[in-house]
């Protein structure tokens, strides 16, 4: 089983002009800041509907 890391502290390491680069200081992913902001989105709705 794989315990996703829901990267509750992440830090930007590199700025475009249009998208922002972040590293999650819990798990060491980078990703799109954009995408992060999917990703917490989507956790929240789960949370809701589990609620
Ligand atoms: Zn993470």
């Amino acid at each position: 089983m794989i315990t996703q890391c829901k990267h509750p502290i992440v830090k930007i390491v590199s700025r475009d002009e249009d998208a922002e680069f972040v590293e999650c200081q819990n798990c060491g992913e980078i990703f799109d800041s954009t995408e992060f902001s999917d990703i917490a989105i989507e956790e929240q709705e789960e949370e809701e509907g589990k609620d």
